[in-house]
């Protein structure tokens, strides 16, 4: 399950794509305003009355604004500054800004409106402030969502041990995606909800944490997405840009990764489309002064051999141990070793790989993972259990009621194993939520038992499926078995898990 709490569906490509509109057939356009007044009085609009028509300091309203916006044309900076300012000031009204959304979808913008778009949406709210010897070392990643995602769990206390302040803001698990938050809490005692001060204090004591959003951070994005997701207009590359660089911005961020995937079970279905996400996720950081680079990475499958939120923690806690799977490993080390190169703390990628790799392989990174349980919340005899080697995990996380192993339906070689298949039914299960706010069921998960490329006899187990009482019905069984793809074909045999990693921008980075 993957970490991005709000999951668009698949992205359309309407990026600054304009519509072409003949403007000779708007006629309100043409008015000038004394006309216009007339204009809106006909049509029984009494324009004074209106507070969400209240001119901006050049005179334009709301209206004038969705209107520029659904003819295509480009926003300034001050014409999007007054709609955020209206947004968070709640002077304007759900279906105004809901029009303005659908004209921001159909109609793209161009690389300034999203630039200005996401620096007014980070000014809605508070900006945190850091003390000066920290901000050259004030680091956080961001990922568009994957199935069994964990690399935020290892990444940060990894980055903690090799210098970096990271004060991951993360988000919960919606659909078939799963969230960090969802996972952390998977164990007991572990508070997500930390203040400003016990962030700063967690910071300065252990150099890491991970926690939810707070009220106060980017209002304008919690009004924006609500009316997004009733709108039809979450898929929008801007307004997504927007969305997701605005909460990184209100971080203070000095550096800054993103995870952009592509594939079968992430977000962008081709490396094309998550090529054009992840260039205006850089440029719009880098415009605030963030130093930003995005990982493309394929998401056909899963990451690591665990999926839902305590098997999750587990297969984190065993990779911080050194055990580890290479997929989740090159994940974790890229990310961290392009934030080292960022910080200046190492002067090139394969240096900060390894360095990276000894914080996880040689134990510290582990013992900055038990401080920040510790830090949140977790009773220290509870953190030193799991983090101790051979830990019983199951002595402190819930385990499911019930386990059921699925068999390999033919001899052959293991060749695909749908993640977007696991995770749908995974979620059906409780792994997951379909509405903000409902619980989820921390112990319903899925432990791949086989790899890609390994070869395997007919009656292998390749899944042990963790349930609770909502069994699996006989179309879910059908459904979860359809994942597993065994190829008896000899000449594919040699077939391997691949590297996930397949871009880094900028190239400079590569
Ligand atoms: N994550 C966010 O925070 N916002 C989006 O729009 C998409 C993913």
């Amino acid at each position: 399950m993957e970490e991005s709490d709000k999951q668009p569906d698949n992205l359309t490509k309407r990026s600054n794509t304009t519509r072409k509109t003949d403007s000779s057939t708007d006629t309100e356009d043409l008015l000038v305003p004394d006309m216009q007044t007339h204009f809106m009085k006909d049509h029984g609009v009494d324009a004074t009355s209106q507070t969400a028509n209240i001119r901006t300091a050049d005179m334009i309203t709301i209206p004038d604004l969705i209107r520029k916006k659904r003819d295509g044309g480009q926003l300034s900076d001050d014409e999007i500054k007054a709609f955020i300012q209206a947004v968070k000031e709640k002077t304007i009204q759900d279906s105004q800004t809901g029009a303005m959304l659908m004209a921001i979808w159909l109609n793209g913008m161009v690389s300034a409106e999203i630039k200005a778009l996401t620096r007014e949406m980070m000014s809605s709210g508070e900006v945190m402030e850091w003390p000066d010897e920290w901000k050259n070392f004030m680091v956080d990643k961001h990922s568009t969502g994957g199935v069994g995602d964990k690399v935020s769990l290892v990444l940060a206390p990894a980055l903690a041990a090799c210098g970096c302040k990271v004060p991951m803001i993360s988000g919960r698990g919606l659909a078939h995606t799963g969230g960090t938050l969802d996972k952390l809490e998977s164990i007991p005692g572990f508070k997500v909800e930390q203040s400003r001060e016990q962030i700063l204090e967690i910071l300065d004591s252990v150099g890491c944490c991970i926690v939810g959003q707070t009220e106060t951070l980017v209002p304008a994005d919690r009004v924006l997405y609500a009316l997004r997701d009733i709108t039809g207009t979450v898929d929008s590359l801007p307004l997504v840009t927007g969305s997701i660089i605005s909460k990184k911005g209100a971080e203070s961020l000095f550096a800054l990764v993103l995870d952009v995937k592509f594939g079968r079970a992430a977000i962008c279905k081709d490396f094309e489309s998550a090529t054009e996400l992840a260039q205006m996720l850089v440029e719009a950081g880098n415009g605030l002064g963030i130093r930003t680079a995005a990982v493309l990475s394929g998401m056909n499958s899963t990451i690591g051999q665990c999926v839902g939120n305590s098997v999750e923690v587990i297969e984190s806690l065993e990779t911080l141990k050194g055990n580890g799977p290479d997929d989740l490993m090159e994940l974790v080390t890229t990310q961290g070793g392009l934030l080292l190169v960022m910080t200046g703390l190492v002067s090139d990628l394969s240096e900060g790989r390894k360095q990276i790799s000894e914080a996880v392989v040689g134990g510290a990174a582990l013992s900055k993972f038990q401080a920040m349980m510790e830090a949140q919340g977790v009773n220290s005899d509870t953190a030193q259990r799991l983090c101790s080697t051979n830990a019983d995990y199951y002595s402190v996380l819930r385990k499911a009621k019930h386990q059921l192993e699925l068999k390999a339906p033919a001899d052959g070689i293991i060749l695909e194993i749908d993640g977007l298949v696991l995770a749908q039914v995974l979620h059906r299960l409780g792994a997951g939520r379909s509405k903000a706010g409902e619980p989820v069921n921390h112990s319903v998960g899925a432990v791949l038992l086989v790899s890609i490329g390994q070869r395997v006899t007919k009656g292998d187990p390749w899944l042990r499926l963790h349930y609770e009482d909502l069994a699996l019905t006989p179309d879910q069984r059908n459904h979860l078995e359809s994942a597993l793809t065994v190829g008896a074909d000899k000449k594919i045999q040699t077939q391997q898990k691949r590297t996930l990693v397949e871009k880094i921008l900028p190239e400079k980075y590569q």
